[in-house]
């Protein structure tokens, strides 16, 4: 079966990887002069630094962790997550219902408080069930927590209302604590959340890359880069893929490209598939690479809720993930703004923004002075985060109805428009392989 594959980020590789093993002849069409999407890594003064924003690997499909993990062989480092949240200049620690004892002791007594009246409505039947995001919120967490965390930087990474998101997305994305761990917390007993990634593993050397490259090894030779699909034409049951001057015949197309890019190459697509498929929301992002002298505080990740401390939702520290992706005596910090076409970040020139996560580093204490910074740059994301709002669910249904009656397979996060971390989209694409 000749089979042809749109885009070559981590799901288009492994399902080259997986129907070639199945005796297929593929062939992956990537737009871009590399292969790997958001999942690429770049190398520059010495510094690796994850292009799609901080990428670590944890999961708790075992079949998909284990399939992460062997094909990095070697070249992989197991750590212990020490994530917090940065909040009134203190470090919580993350998810921040695991942190309570940390809080200054009013809003110790604020989230707790409401965490309890909150169980309490629920269990006499005085809280409605929620319907949006913003409810779940606080049906989950109560007041305390929602006003002073989670709503705050839920609205920063979204650039989306949450009370016009949906909640349909939430389990096993957002942690859910068990009741006792919230109280265990709040009275100074270590709890963790969120475990199974509380250990994660990371590449040595090469960046996130270094995996999409060794999934690739097999089928390297069959990825056709700087090929921007730009037609796709399904005639009786072939399938003819071109980029305007090269034209690609198939028997079976799968898309893993993202649904707005990939209507554009079709013909005849009907107004209200066109109309729902403009209606998904995806946010894009930013990503700020920092290269510093010296050492950075020996966090992995941070979360940023404060709007005043800066537009940047969290702050990661790759040189803590492995010590082979910064120079001797050097360290580095990646820094993440998501944005939304139009708004400020979407505006900022590169500088400006560097200029800006600067000087809030340097406020915030993380850097000691802006003098450390040796390296910067910044690499920008059109397609990062699927937002699910209210009307989500009814307008992805129609475009994954017509793609799938002219015969056009989705996988991947932005192709199924999902929000799949990596996992997700080796785990899709095996269900996929082993599907036909
Ligand atoms: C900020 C951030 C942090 C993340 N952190 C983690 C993490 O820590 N752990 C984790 O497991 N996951 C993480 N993820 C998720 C992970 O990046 C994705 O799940 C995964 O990379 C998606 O792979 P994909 O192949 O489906 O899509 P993509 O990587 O988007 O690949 C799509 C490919 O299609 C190509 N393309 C687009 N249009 C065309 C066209 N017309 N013709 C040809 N090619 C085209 C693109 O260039 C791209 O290479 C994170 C994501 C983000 C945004």
């Amino acid at each position: 079966m000749k089979t042809a594959i749109l885009g070559a980020g981590l799901t288009g590789i492994t399902l080259a990887r997986l129907l070639h093993e199945k005796g297929d002849e593929v062939t992956v069409l990537e737009r871009e002069p590399g292969y790997g999407g958001l999942c690429r890594s770049m190398m520059e003064s010495g510094f690796t630094f994850d292009i799609g924003g901080s990428h670590i690997i944890f999961s708790r499909d075992a079949q998909v962790l284990d399939f992460m993990r062997d094909v990095l062989g070697r070249n992989s480092k197991q750590n212990k997550r020490n994530t917090k949240i940065f909040y009134k200049g203190l470090l919580i620690k993350y998810p921040f219902e695991n942190g309570l004892d940390q809080l200054p002791k009013d809003d110790l007594y604020f989230c707790i408080s409401e965490f309890i009246k909150t169980l309490i409505a629920v269990e006499k039947l005085e809280l409605s069930p929620p319907s949006n995001f913003c409810e779940w919120i606080h049906y989950t967490f109560g007041k305390g927590i929602a006003d002073l965390y989670m709503i705050p930087y839920n609205e920063k990474i979204w650039k989306y209302p949450v009370e016009k998101m949906s909640m349909h997305w939430v389990d096993g994305r957002i942690p859910r604590p068990p009741v006792e761990d919230v109280i265990r917390s709040a009275i100074g007993i270590e709890t963790e959340g969120y475990t199974h990634q509380s250990v994660f593993t990371y590449p040595l050397k090469g960046g996130i890359e270094a995996m999409v490259r060794e999934i690739a090894e097999p089928i390297e030779e069959s990825i056709k880069t700087g090929f921007t699909a730009s037609s796709v034409r399904i005639e009786d049951r072939n399938i003819i893929i071109s980029d305007g001057s090269t034209e690609i015949p198939a028997e079976r197309l799968i898309s893993t490209i993202p649904l707005q890019e990939l209507l554009q190459c079709l013909d005849g697509v009907p107004k209200n598939v066109k109309r729902a498929c403009r209606e998904l929301k995806y946010n894009s992002i930013a990503c700020i690479f920092l290269g510093i002298k010296g050492s950075v505080p020996d966090i992995s990740w941070m979360y940023v809720p404060e709007k005043e401390l800066g537009l940047f939702n969290r702050i990661s520290f790759p040189s803590n993930y492995s010590p082979h992706v910064a120079p001797s005596g050097h360290s580095s910090i990646l820094v993440e703004i998501t944005y939304r076409e139009g708004d400020k970040a979407s505006a900022m020139q590169d500088r400006d923004i560097i200029d800006h996560v600067v000087d809030a580093l340097s406020n915030m204490k993380i850097i000691k002075t802006k003098d450390d910074v040796v390296y910067s740059a910044v690499m920008r994301q059109k397609y990062a985060y699927v937002i699910y709002d209210l009307e989500y669910q009814k307008n992805i249904a129609i475009v994954k109805e017509y793609c799938a009656g002219i015969g056009i397979s989705l996988v991947g996060r932005f192709a199924e428009f999902e929000y799949l971390n990596m996992d997700g989209c080796i785990r899709n694409a095996m269900n996929f392989a082993e599907s036909l």
